[in-house]
């Protein structure tokens, strides 16, 4: 980049808010999968006023801007592919205002999601949205993923608790769409346009999400089965019974056998798949679900279950689960991780055909996740070999075969980024991709903001 933009850029955000080095410059060119190109800049905004400017000078100079949250994403969408200026939220990380009397929060797109759960909580209130990446993703990120978790089974997705944003089109322009009212129908839904849209079509600088109030109580259940199809039977047969647990998630036997290794529980050998299960809402109704939970699990067979209150004790029964992403680099040191998702009913159709794979390719296939909602987590586990990455490819290929054959979806919640943009055509229709190409365009002509993501 020439050094007449460069000093156009400090001029907006200041010498200390644009980052040059060629170490901080490649900190910011991979994401939590993706290795992409060095950004020729990092830029440090503190205003969607110094946001737009800079977008004004992209579309003057015809640079490509990527915005970026905290980098924990599973599809290269924070990943520059040609050089360029990420735009990284690290400043803009406020909780603006937390309004109790009509349950809303107002968050620049930096502030962490536990961390504003943390403070939520402390007014007896709940921010839901929960990605395995909590603890460290933004909210911007958040909505620009459409980011789910566990708790979406209950309580949705993020999309379902974003009334409002503030917005910097790609040519720079501020715009507000949304409410800060629980209704609004006014024109377009602008809005829901702009989250899931991966960064491509507008920079959010200002979020209004709606709160909940915080349940009361929570149990959590323990399920372990010797065989994985019954796991995935008791996932539909609790869905069946119209319970609604806040999460249900699955791990297969591959993944309990990985986080065994890396953090042992002590679970007796053989475990070939676990649920863990969680009701929350008033102490009497979470008792009687939790008991009827417990009786569906043990007529589809399982060979031990715990039931706990008790937060610590729960915590304890989350460790598999929450240390699996990190374990699965003890079998191999490349992941590539899909997360289709399947009408509930499929569940064990698709798992038995995980099974298959596995053993047609030979090569590590875990499968974990969000189960309640049909949505699985499928790591592919590889050694960095051509022939490891060419049996991967395949396995891909053949997995998103089967999702589609069962009436499910590419993403649940990770985004098509690069790394899923090759398959699109495979659930979209070629009218409804051109569609979505007419819409970046009117959004973005110059092509400045987040090029290459979605549409390969
Ligand atoms: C261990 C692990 C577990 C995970 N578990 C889950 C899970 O359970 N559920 C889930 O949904 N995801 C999960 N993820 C994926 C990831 O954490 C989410 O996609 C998250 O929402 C990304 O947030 P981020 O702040 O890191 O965004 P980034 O990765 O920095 O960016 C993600 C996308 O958002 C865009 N973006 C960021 N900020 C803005 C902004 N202000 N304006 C416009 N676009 C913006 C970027 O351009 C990019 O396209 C997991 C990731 C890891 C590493």
């Amino acid at each position: 980049m020439e050094n007449r933009i460069i000093e156009e850029i400090i001029k907006i955000v200041g010498k200390e808010n644009v980052l040059t080095s060629i170490e901080d410059r490649r900190c910011y060119s991979y994401d939590a999968r993706t290795d992409g190109a060095i950004p020729d800049l990092i830029v440090l905004p503190s205003s969607s006023g110094e946001v737009s400017q800079i977008l004004i000078l992209a579309n003057k100079y015809l640079f490509p801007v990527i915005p970026r949250g905290q980098g924990s994403g599973l599809t290269g969408g924070a990943v520059p592919l040609n050089g360029g200026v990420v735009l990284s939220f690290t400043r803009m990380n406020s909780i603006l205002e937390i309004d109790t009397k009509n349950l809303i929060a107002i968050v620049e797109p930096g502030a962490i999601t536990f961390l504003l759960q943390e403070e939520v909580a402390k007014y007896g209130l709940f921010y839901p949205p929960d990605p395995a990446s909590y603890k460290y993703s933004s909210i911007g990120g958040n909505v620009a993923e459409c980011a789910g978790g566990p708790n979406s089974l209950k309580y949705g997705v993020t999309r379902d608790y974003v009334l409002g944003l503030e917005v910097v089109k790609p040519t720079g322009e501020i715009i507000h769409t949304g409410v800060r009212t629980m209704k609004g129908v006014v024109g377009y839904d602008l809005t829901r346009l702009f989250v899931g849209s991966e960064g491509t079509l507008g920079v959010i600088t200002k979020i209004i999400l709606k709160l909940i109030p915080l349940p009361e109580a929570k149990a959590t259940i323990l399920a372990l089965f010797q065989e994985v199809e019954d796991a995935a039977e008791t996932v539909s047969a609790i869905i069946e019974a119209r319970i609604v647990p806040s999460t249900i998630e699955f791990l297969d036997r591959a993944s309990i056998k990985c986080s065994e290794q890396a953090n042992p529980m002590g679970l007796p050998e053989g475990i070939g798949g676990m649920l863990l299960i969680e009701v929350d809402g008033n102490e009497e109704a979470i008792k009687s679900q939790a008991e009827k939970i417990k009786k569906i699990v043990l007529e589809n067979k399982a060979i031990q279950c715990t039931v706990t209150q008790d937060p610590k004790e729960a915590d304890k029964l989350w460790l598999a689960r929450r240390t699996l992403s990190q374990a699965t680099y003890n079998l191999n040191p490349i992941k590539i991780a899909e997360d289709v998702v399947v009408p509930r009913s499929k569940i064990p159709v698709l798992i038995r055909a995980l099974e298959e794979m596995e053993k047609k390719y030979g090569i590590p296939i875990l499968s974990f996740g969000h189960a309640g909602d049909g949505n699985f987590h499928v790591s592919i586990m590889i050694q960095d070999t051509a022939e490891d990455r060419e049996k991967a490819e395949e396995a891909v290929k053949e997995i998103f075969t089967e999702t589609i054959r069962l009436g499910g979806t590419l993403s649940g919640e990770h985004g098509i980024g690069i790394s899923k943009a090759p398959y699109l055509g495979m659930e979209l229709s070629p009218e409804t991709i051109s569609t979505m190409k007419d819409i970046k365009k009117l959004f973005d002509p110059n092509n400045i903001l987040n090029p290459g993501k979605i549409f390969s």
